[in-house]
């Protein structure tokens, strides 16, 4: 069972959270970190809607958001039961799971 769980690299040197996950820090260039759990709340950055499929586990059209994570990251993910309408930039929005046959993803509800 996978954990359900956004982690993030801080470096223990400057506190800077990077995403992805890196050996050196690229703000002061420390190889010490730690990780530490997203709350799962965020923002959207920008989006953009998906009308080829290319997976049958994902019927278009759908939307996949770029989300400003409250820790700072920007992640991609796809927005849960939204098929192509508007969002407004800045709409805040909670991470939640969904179990796939070989892994979990995270997905982007609107509050
Ligand atoms: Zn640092």
């Amino acid at each position: 069972m996978d954990r359900h769980e956004l982690v993030f690299q801080r470096c223990t040197g400057c506190g800077a959270v990077r995403y992805r996950v890196s050996p050196m820090c690229p703000s002061c260039h420390s190889f010490e970190h730690e990780w530490i759990r997203s709350s799962g709340r965020g923002t959207v950055y920008s989006y953009t809607v998906v009308r080829r499929q290319t997976h049958p586990a994902f019927p278009t059209p759908y939307t996949v958001a770029l989300v400003e994570m409250e820790e700072g990251p920007r992640i991609a993910v796809r927005v849960r039961d939204h098929d192509g309408g508007e969002i407004r930039l800045g709409a805040p929005v909670q991470l939640e799971w969904e179990d796939h046959p070989r892994q979990s993803l995270p997905v982007a509800v609107l509050d």
